[in-house]
C-alpha cells in the first residue's frame, strides 16, 4: 500500500537525485519503485542498523557512498556535484583534505579521487611518453653506482 505523502516524497528524492545522476528512464521507474518501498517500510531489514550508523556522524551524504562512483565522475559526499578531480573540488570548495573527508563519510582507503575515465586516460598517456617506464637502463646504472660509492 503506497499512501499520497510517500509517494510525492519519492518523486521529490527521485527528482533530486536525477539531476546529477544521467541514469535511463527505466532506472528511473527502478529506482522511484525502492524509494517508495524504502519509505512505506522504515522498519525494515537493514533499516535500523543504517539510520543508527547516520545518526553518529550527525549529517548525511548528498548520495549513498556507492553511487558517489560513477564511470566519468565522482560526486561529492558534501554538496552532491559531479566532479572529475574530487581532490581539488574538496579543497577549493569544502576546505577538505582527502583524508578528513574519508574519515568523514567513512570511505576506504582506495577510494578514488578522480574519475575512472579521467585517470585511465592519463595512464595511457603517461605510458605513451615512457613515463611509466621507471626502469630506465640509465637510472639504474646510476643507482648502482651510487650504492657502490656509499
Ligand atoms: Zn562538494
Amino acid at each position: 500500500m503506497i499512501s499520497e505523502d510517500s509517494s510525492s516524497l519519492a518523486a521529490d528524492i527521485v527528482a533530486a537525485y536525477v539531476s546529477y545522476n544521467k541514469i535511463t528512464p527505466e532506472q528511473v521507474v527502478d529506482l522511484l519503485r525502492a524509494v517508495r518501498a524504502e519509505l512505506d517500510s522504515p522498519s525494515a531489514a537493514g533499516g535500523a542498523p543504517m539510520a543508527a550508523a547516520r545518526a553518529d556522524t550527525g549529517s548525511q551524504p548528498a548520495v549513498p557512498v556507492e553511487q558517489s562512483i560513477q564511470p566519468h565522475a565522482l560526486v561529492c559526499l558534501e554538496c552532491g556535484t559531479a566532479v572529475k578531480l574530487l581532490r581539488s573540488h574538496l579543497r577549493h570548495r569544502h576546505n577538505l583534505w582527502p583524508h578528513e573527508y574519508c574519515e568523514r563519510w567513512g570511505l576506504g582507503e582506495d577510494y578514488p579521487f578522480v574519475a575512472h575515465d579521467l585517470s585511465s586516460r592519463r595512464r595511457s598517456v603517461a605510458l605513451d611518453t615512457g613515463l611509466g617506464k621507471s626502469d630506465h637502463p640509465r637510472h639504474t646504472e646510476r643507482r648502482a653506482r651510487a650504492d657502490g660509492a656509499a
